[in-house]
């Protein structure tokens, strides 16, 4: 029997998740990402031989009871999870045994302008899409679509599936060398961004094999860059990983940089001296800033 259920994994962002594959067979994606974790892979706009809900959920059932303390049910796949034909069954399925946990899916967005696909994600807890560029040469180039996907289409139904989903929608930018590392790029990603208003925007760089040759961005990159996504939280991943320096701010200049846009915990654990953070929490406890959750990481937010 093929394995449907993987984990539990921690994860930084979602805490302990058990993962549901709708591929575990094969890669079957709608992408060939120059930077994916998975082989190189012909892209496919279906999933050949769907496992049937029934199968992953008497997997799932399984699972769940010997790792019970799980906080998230991750629906993904060796490739592209939209593209299962049965997803609104098998979410429906899934809300009904998960028991308080969170149900999170990871999607490329590329299917997110068919209704069919807006309306079987609507009863997940955290959608998390990726958008790495804006820009059609680009996007090309490092997302290598299927010749079904278009880039415009993606846009609109991101804008429109924004409008009717009522829980957590995760936006992520994955940041490759020469390709999506630019200003320009995230000027325009930006442009998105703030018509769609995400609860969260996650931004990383490469961090493991990949199956082809590309190269990740520093740290420093991303930051800079990231300074271009305003007004949501900001995730960048591995900051703690990085060595960076301590500021020391005023109660004015910690407003100032909340105003350009929400920082997470470990922002300011990893960012600020002593006597900042000792500010910051005066400016909570006086009630000028707030803190927030967005997605399952805490954010202070200007009120
Ligand atoms: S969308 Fe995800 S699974 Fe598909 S090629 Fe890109 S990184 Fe790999």
């Amino acid at each position: 029997m093929p394995n449907f259920i993987f984990g539990p994994v921690r994860s930084r962002r979602f805490g302990l998740s058990l993962g549901v594959d709708l591929s575990p067979d094969k890669k079957q994606c709608n992408f060939d990402c120059l930077y994916c974790e998975l082989k190189g892979a012909k892209t496919t706009d279906n999933i050949q031989n769907p496992p049937a809900v029934y199968e992953i959920i008497d997997a799932l059932k399984a699972s769940l009871a010997k790792f019970p303390n799980i906080d998230v049910i991750t629906i993904t796949a060796n490739g592209e999870p939209t593209l299962y034909p049965h997803l609104k069954e098998l979410v429906y399925e899934i809300n009904r045994l998960k028991n308080g946990k969170k149900l999170l899916i990871l999607s490329n967005a590329a299917c997110i302008y068919d209704k069919k696909v807006q309306n079987a994600l609507l009863d997940i807890d955290i959608v998390k899409l990726s958008l790495d560029s804006v820009t059609p040469k680009i996007f090309k180039k490092l997302n290598r679509p299927h010749k079904s996907v278009y880039l415009e289409q993606i846009m609109e139904g991101l804008k429109e599936f924004a409008q009717i989903f009522k829980n957590e929608l995760v936006f992520e930018i994955l940041v490759v060398e020469n390709f999506n590392d630019t200003r320009d790029e995230f000027i325009a990603l930006n442009q998105i961004i703030s018509e769609i208003s995400p609860s969260r925007v996650d931004i990383s760089t490469i961090d493991r094999p990949s199956a082809y040759r590309v190269n990740a961005v520093s740290f420093e990159t991303l930051e800079i860059l990231s300074r271009e996504i305003r007004g949501v939280p900001v995730m960048i991943a591995k900051r703690e990983e990085f060595a960076r320096s301590v500021l020391s701010l005023s109660e004015n200049e910690i407003i100032q940089l909340l105003k350009m846009r929400p920082q997470s915990e470990d922002d300011i654990k990893n960012m600020l001296d002593e006597k900042s953070k000792k500010l910051l929490q005066n400016l909570l406890k006086v009630g000028k800033i707030e803190l927030i959750n967005a997605a399952g990481i805490n954010f202070y937010k200007l009120l």
